[in-house]
């Protein structure tokens, strides 16, 4: 079988790492890739804007499965283009992107279903949003209701704060994205991630993860898309990993159904598990980045096997997931600036020897000049990937794959999994 992998992060390069291991992958084509996975796949300039180019493109390449990686082409309705033509594809059409394209969609869908999530209003002026905030009072937190790259969500510990977010959503700042906003609940508690791939009835749980948002060491700083992960989550037990499958995503994908919108692929939770129990932050259409790369690295399974099978509704059939015991866990190097204005061009060396004790080093924002030297070309540039029995032996083992790298206009957080160490260290004594 041929494979198309939409996508240019490190997200994608784990995906192509492990697409390429399997014996179903004939070749396997990226679009557009980057210098990662260009290791693995055979890059394509393929534009997944224009529908028609791509359709063209798997017709002519006769390929058997599409994987779309990032939110943006799932929630312009590319799944559909694909689906529509005849192809296999992993990843949710237009209308049931909206999970994660539309907050206020996911919050009345958690209402129908009595799903356990913050509660919230749902705003579309500057004045009616200010209204809601008094009645909220602080803390409070505002979300622009589209995608905003990240950047849409403020978690206001006064109301001035409040009310600044709302003005600065209806001043136009996130253009479309920022048409209404989402007022909602502060929720107390310790975050973690959960995955479900599904192919709109039959739901394949697949691995939880804890993330690193914030820039700087201690969680400080401001906000990213992340500077590192680690899974699986322990703190998410079997018991909590029960209740947000029946008390969260059973509803939601039964909800998704019921509404004639089947929800088919992966549908990644954003928990925070507080004094009540999980409830849902919001949802996301795709694999986290770098989440993606920690449960890539743990995953034993043929992936092409199940995103195959979930592509064609094939999931009842399938085994469930096996994933390596071990803690993964990856380091986010970063252009100095990011996430502000990253410098680009700096260069980096030192990868094969950061791989020579079995770490991985994951793509994102990279570029390899015609001198065959490969320098930063964003604002995250690699994903140091490593594995050990404990979060402690993960971290250690990571670092020192960091610590080989030589890439002077780059920096790293230097306490991805300090939670979970420090959980470590007082259960081990
Ligand atoms: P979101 O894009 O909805 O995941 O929000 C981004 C981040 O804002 C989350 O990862 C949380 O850290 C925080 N956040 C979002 N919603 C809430 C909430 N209701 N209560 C507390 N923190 C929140």
């Amino acid at each position: 079988m041929n494979i198309l992998l939409l996508g240019s992060g490190g997200r994608e390069h784990a995906l192509a790492w492990k697409l390429a291991q399997s014996p179903l992958c004939d070749r396997l084509f990226a679009a557009p890739g980057n210098p990662g996975i260009a290791e693995h796949a055979e890059l394509v300039a393929l534009d997944a804007t224009d529908h028609a180019a791509t359709v063209a493109f798997c017709e002519a390449h006769r390929v058997g499965l599409v994987v779309i990686g990032p939110e943006a082409p799932l929630v312009d309705g590319l799944a559909d283009s694909l689906r529509a033509a005849g192809f296999a594809v992993f990843g949710p059409s237009r209308l049931a992107a909206q999970l994660e394209g539309s907050k206020g969609f996911t919050k009345d869908l958690c209402a129908r279903a009595e799903i356990p999530t913050a509660g919230y209003e749902r705003v579309t002026s500057e004045a009616a949003g200010l209204a809601a905030l008094a009645r909220f009072g602080a803390p409070v937190v505002i979300k622009a209701d589209g995608l905003a790259a990240g950047k849409g969500v403020t978690v206001a510990m006064t109301l001035a704060e409040a009310e600044e977010a709302v003005r600065e959503i209806f001043s136009g700042r996130f253009g479309e994205a920022g048409a209404e906003a989402v007022i909602e609940e502060f929720l107390e508690g310790e975050e973690a991630s959960f995955f479900a791939l599904t192919d709109g009835s039959t739901i394949m749980p697949f691995g939880s993860a804890q993330d690193h948002k914030r820039v700087g060491d201690g969680d400080t700083g401001p906000n990213t898309g992340g500077m590192g992960a680690y899974s699986p989550a322990r703190v998410l037990t079997p018991l909590l990993e029960g209740e947000v499958l029946s008390k969260i995503v059973a509803p939601t994908v039964r909800a998704m159904a019921d509404a004639g919108m089947p929800y088919s692929g992966v549908l990644y939770a954003g928990l925070m598990l507080t004094a009540e129990g999980p409830k849902l932050i919001e949802y996301n259409a795709r694999f986290g980045d770098p989440e993606c790369q920690v449960l890539m690295m743990r995953l034993e399974s043929d992936v092409a096997e199940i995103l195959l099978a979930c592509a064609e509704n094939r999931l009842s059939a399938c085994q469930q997931p096996a994933f390596s015991r071990d803690t993964a866990l990856t380091v986010v190097m970063a252009a100095e600036g990011y996430p502000g204005t990253p410098k680009k061009g700096g260069r980096i060396d030192g990868i094969p020897s950061a791989e020579l004790n079995g770490a991985k080093v994951f793509h994102a924002g990279t570029a390899l000049g015609i001198d065959g030297v490969l320098t930063a070309n964003g604002g995250r540039v690699l994903n140091v990937t490593a594995r050990g029995e404990t979060v402690r032996a993960a971290q250690t083992a990571a670092y020192a794959a960091v610590d080989t790298i030589v890439f002077p206009e780059g920096f790293c957080r230097r306490d991805i999994g300090k939670n979970e160490v420090a959980r470590e260290i007082v259960r081990e004594g």
